[in-house]
């Protein structure tokens, strides 16, 4: 066949002309190709450098091109490219090991995935089949994934142009002191009456109608908002005395993201399911999965599970959560965002937020952090306001571009910067982020105050 262009443009002529890309006004796009990564970096065909502030969808923890990783995936391909999921593979069965070994309690079986949407689906579909219950609550300010019932489940505006409503979910308010729905003033406050609420959304549906809580344990697009001491230990608490199952979904926040191997080891909680996909293998071949405990693995010890995937437990995709775990512990990743998060980023955060009073509150911990971006500290309107996709460009656009003109890919959203670099960053290349931060922050701010 033809050579491959090695030119943006000849690359932006097929892609152009075939392409349909996702989440997207089509004809609105400019995507830039890239041409290679290593590490926390990505290169452009023009030769230009940016560092991945982003982690792309907040997905490389272990960084761009690991050579352990990239390494199983060849040995993987020259062996076994692909074998059904009714076979045993050696791969898939270290992978679930190394996985459940991580696992917070009794939590030791997984069903893998393509990825964290379908891993979301599996879950759900558990929960009802064990309670014989149809209801599954799920959080405002959450993302659940692309497909119809966990876009339903997703509690932002993602969801609007799509929601025809889907039988059985139904939403709640998570804790979000910056913006409480409960007029909380501090975080005991906030944590209380956001259970005292979640336990009358569950008096009102009847608890005996409910499958399942979901929720991201640290909510990720959405704000990357930390769960108040107190609410996630409270919300097991209800599940366990109406007979609900606790679904925490850690597409996002596990294998490293929050400086633990899942987020809701930050809070010993023990949830009955939890849903990965990201992290355990960096996306370097898609995964996700289904991590349970005996009960839910005891329902279909005697009657089968109905579902499954063609690709479940990939070997490709498998051998490289293998050797992504394995370098993950034996490199300590995982520490490495713990230490870096809380000694450096966390700190240099709030250092630029007394700098810049468009910034309106910093939060997060590990390498999982937010900058929210108000027009008025007072009144903390938000820059721009909460709408759907879309748009005319604003002041997040100007942001967006002042970072990548200096060499850094942020993550934009809504009226926020999500600063999620991979679990590997280095200090040096922290402050080199911080640096274009701050000077960004400086370009929209004399605008935008
Ligand atoms: N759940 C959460 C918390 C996520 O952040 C995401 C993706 O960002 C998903 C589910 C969906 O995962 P995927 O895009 O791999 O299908």
């Amino acid at each position: 066949s033809d050579p491959l262009p090695d030119t943006a443009q000849g690359i932006l002529a097929e892609d152009r002309a075939h392409l349909f890309y996702s989440w997207s006004a089509q004809r609105q796009l400019s995507p830039m190709p890239v041409a290679r990564a290593l590490g926390s970096y990505f290169w452009d065909y023009d030769g230009n450098r940016y560092l991945d502030f982003a982690s792309q969808f907040v997905h490389v923890n272990i960084g761009h091109q690991h050579p352990k990783v990239v390494a199983a995936i060849q040995r993987q391909a020259e062996r076994l490219c692909t074998v059904s999921p009714a076979f045993g593979n050696d791969q898939r069965a270290r992978a679930a090991r190394l996985i459940a070994e991580r696992a917070p309690g009794d939590l030791d079986r997984v069903l893998f995935t393509n990825g964290g949407t379908d891993a979301v689906e599996h879950a759900v579909r558990m929960a009802r089949l064990v309670t014989g219950r149809p209801k599954v609550l799920a959080a405002y300010r959450s993302y659940h994934g692309g497909s119809h019932l966990t876009l339903h489940m997703t509690g932002d505006p993602r969801r609007w142009p799509i929601d025809t409503g889907a039988a059985g979910v139904v939403h709640f308010f998570g804790p979000y002191l910056y913006r409480s729905a409960f007029h909380a003033r501090t975080e005991p406050e906030e944590a209380q009456r956001a259970l005292a609420h979640l336990e009358q959304v569950i008096a009102l549906e009847g608890p005996g109608t409910v499958a399942a809580v979901i929720l991201e344990p640290v909510v990720g697009t959405n704000g990357v908002l930390v769960p108040p001491e107190g609410y996630l230990a409270g919300v097991r608490e209800l599940c366990d005395r109406h007979g609900i199952l606790l679904i925490a979904d850690e597409v996002m926040a596990g294998f490293g993201r929050t400086g633990r191997w899942f987020a809701v080891q930050n809070w010993d909680v023990v949830p009955d399911l939890i849903t990965f996909a990201k992290g355990v293998n960096s996306g370097y071949v898609p995964l996700g999965g289904v991590l349970m405990g005996p009960r839910v693995f005891d329902a279909f010890a005697d009657r089968p599970y109905p579902g499954g995937l063609t690709y479940s437990g990939h070997p490709l995709a498998c051998a490289a959560a293998v050797a992504a775990i394995t370098a993950m512990s034996e490199e300590g990743i995982v520490e490495n965002a713990a230490h870096l998060g809380a000694e450096v980023l966390g700190p240099g955060l709030r250092e630029l937020s007394e700098r810049h009073p468009v910034i309106g509150e910093v939060r997060g911990l590990g390498v999982f952090w937010a900058l929210e971006l108000v027009r008025d500290r007072d009144t903390r309107e938000m820059l721009p306001p909460l709408g759907a996709p879309g748009g005319p460009p604003g002041p997040m656009d100007e942001l967006a571009a002042a970072c990548r003109k200096r060499g850094l890919w942020p993550f934009v959203h809504t009226n926020r910067i999500h600063v999620v670099p991979p679990c590997t960053v280095t200090e040096r290349e922290i402050r080199e982020g911080l640096d274009i931060l701050d000077e960004a922050l400086s370009v929209i701010g004399s605008h935008y105050r």
